[in-house]
């Protein structure tokens, strides 16, 4: 190796090191590596050159973990400069949820940690080490750090490409990629940009990449844009939940199916479009909830009203009873006294009239018990009734019966939550129309039943060759609505030439005979500010034009 003795060719030879041996190139790597290039002697450290783990595991692919624990637990407690606690337990909390599910990798990543703490000089007994942490300073990153080297070095100008392109290369490596390893796809691609960056040597090269980067960060935008999104819809739902489950108290049992879909909702990565729909059921079935919760109450009070009349009618009849009784003994002591005919006659008239009206008195009771039971009856298949309407009312809203795509209500809140979202994102949006083609002839040759079958079928294999974010809705009868998002034209007519495709190498089974069903579309390109009905009819008159021309195809509107 030639020697350099001008600080400036050292430090020029150093940076090329760092590059060429994919060292990170924080403050203490450049100062060992300038050390090694200058001959001059490193402050006492571990060598740089290969793995600088200050742990090695023991043995091919066993880790010894109890060696590795108890150096965490030691460099944990020791203070070394730079290495705050809160940005030790940062970075042990980054590795253990990246690397929890590989053993191995976990613990070379964890030496790695380790070791990078313990190449930090420990602070000194005597210097003060309690009171306030010191905040982040821009030392402490690594990104930070390379500038700060390069910052602090003499470069000539012949390096300064491949410095800029290694600080590039690190900014996107460790500044972009763990920021997210929420989206472990975006990530990845961070890691490969930055491995090209680091290889691009020509111009061409760097034109790719750079293409590649622009890619890059268009797809971040618009990740942010749906993560705010998320977050407000979160807010909204949860606004929601908390409002509700006051006014619910009355029966746990209202409270179970909203906490199954917050539950479901939450076991799936976070979604715009998921919570968008729970919040709109959410409403349905609260607004529902909300109605029927004021009928129960109503019948409750009815059959209180019945028991109440019940009791009195009960209390009323044992006095009238009792009088009677009474009465009855007076009459008989005055029956057995008296000798006198007349007297006798006056107490037997005075007694008819008291068992007549005694008679009268029971039969109006007995009317208002039969009717007072016959009411509470009542009130309790109402309640019954409201019951069961309560448990159906977040599927009727917005689901088709027969085929489970969303019917017409459905479609119009889909329709008009798209149209906000293409006028925000200034994005395209297509609709198409679909009919099936002689469907009638299918109903009339097999019967209701095989054609209700077949709607089924289609919705089944077009769901499977249409995009996530592309929603299908009945339309009515035959015919099917599809909005497909952030689409142009000759996008949409792919996706739904495609989706005839699909169908025609999935035939519909019918008692043992594979029936081929075919559909003919219209697609229509939104207008600037065009409403649905609009773009629908549009849709419609190229579907006619369709059917003309022979059936099975599609044709964009004009
Ligand atoms: P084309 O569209 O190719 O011109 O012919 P078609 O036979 O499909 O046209 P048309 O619109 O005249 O017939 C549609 C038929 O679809 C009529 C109706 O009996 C049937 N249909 C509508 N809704 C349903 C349903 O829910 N179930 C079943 N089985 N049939 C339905
Ligand atoms: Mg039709
Ligand atoms: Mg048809």
């Amino acid at each position: 190796m030639p020697t350099f003795t001008n600080p400036t060719d050292i430090a020029r030879e150093t940076l090329k090191a760092l590059a060429t041996r994919r060292i990170a190139p924080t403050p203490e790597n450049y100062q060992a590596i300038y050390h090694e290039i200058a001959g001059t002697a490193p402050p006492a450290r571990q060598p740089i050159g290969e793995q600088t783990l200050p742990l090695k595991s023991e043995g091919k692919g066993e880790a010894n973990w109890a060696e590795l624990i108890r150096e965490l637990i030691r460099q944990w407690d020791l203070k070394q400069s730079g290495v705050t606690a809160s940005r030790k337990k940062e970075g042990l909390g980054r590795v253990l949820s990246n690397f929890a599910k590989d053993p191995a990798l976990l613990h070379t990543k964890l030496q790695a940690l380790v070791g990078s703490w313990g190449e930090k000089p420990a602070i000194q007994a005597g210097v003060p080490v309690d009171g306030p942490e010191p905040v982040e300073d821009a030392q402490a990153s690594p990104v930070a750090a390379t500038v700060e080297t390069v910052a602090n070095v003499e470069i000539s100008l012949a390096d300064v490409p491949g410095a800029l392109r290694e600080m590039l290369a690190l900014t996107i490596q460790t500044g972009v990629a763990p920021r997210l390893s929420q989206f472990p796809e975006l990530s990845d691609e961070a890691i490969l940009l930055a491995r090209q960056v680091r290889e691009a040597r020509d111009s061409l090269a760097i034109q790719g990449v750079a293409k590649k980067l622009k890619q890059f960060w268009i797809k971040l935008e618009l990740r942010n844009d749906s993560d705010a999104q998320v977050l407000d819809g979160l807010v909204q739902l949860l606004r929601l939940l908390v409002d509700n489950i006051s006014e619910l108290l009355l029966d746990d049992k209202w409270l179970v199916g909203q906490m199954a879909v917050i539950q479901d909702i939450i076991s799936q990565p976070l979604d715009s479009r998921v919570l968008y729909d729970a919040e709109r059921s959410f409403k349905e079935v609260i607004f529902k909830q909300g109605n029927l919760k004021h009928s129960l109450m109503e019948a409750r009070t009815t059959i209180k009203n019945m028991m109440a009349t019940f009791i009195d009618r009960m209390s009323e009849m044992s006095a009238s009873t009792g009088e009677y009784h009474n009465k009855i003994e007076s009459y008989a002591a005055a029956i057995s006294k008296t000798e006198d005919i007349n007297q006798l006659n006056l107490i037997l008239g005075d007694l008819m009239k008291d068992t007549r009206g005694m008679q009268l008195d029971m039969i109006r009771s007995r009317d208002e018990l039969a009717l007072a039971h016959k009411q509470v009856k009542d009130a309790e298949e109402k309640i019954r009734q409201l019951e069961i309407e309560l448990n159906q009312v977040s599927e009727l809203v917005h689901e088709d019966h027969l085929t489970g795509t969303l019917n017409r209500r459905g479609m119009e809140d889909a329709f008009g939550r798209e149209l906000s979202r293409a006028d925000r994102l200034k994005a395209p949006l297509c609709v198409s129309l679909l009919d099936i083609d002689h469907f009638k002839r299918l109903n009339d040759t097999y019967g209701h039943d095989a054609g209700d079958e077949a709607l089924v079928h289609l919705v089944r294999v077009t769901k499977e060759a249409l995009r996530p974010t592309d929603v299908i809705a009945r339309f009515g009868g035959e015919e099917f609505v599809i909005i497909l998002p952030d689409t142009g034209m000759d996008e949409a007519v792919k996706v739904m030439t495609r989706v005839q495709r699909h169908l025609t190498k999935n035939f519909f089974m019918h008692d043992n005979q594979r029936l081929l069903i075919t559909f003919s579309a219209g697609v229509a390109l939104r207008n600037a500010g065009e409403g649905s009905e609009s773009m629908i009819s549009r849709a419609d008159r190229a579907l006619y034009q369709a059917k003309e021309a022979g059936r099975n195809r599609v044709v964009p509107a004009d």
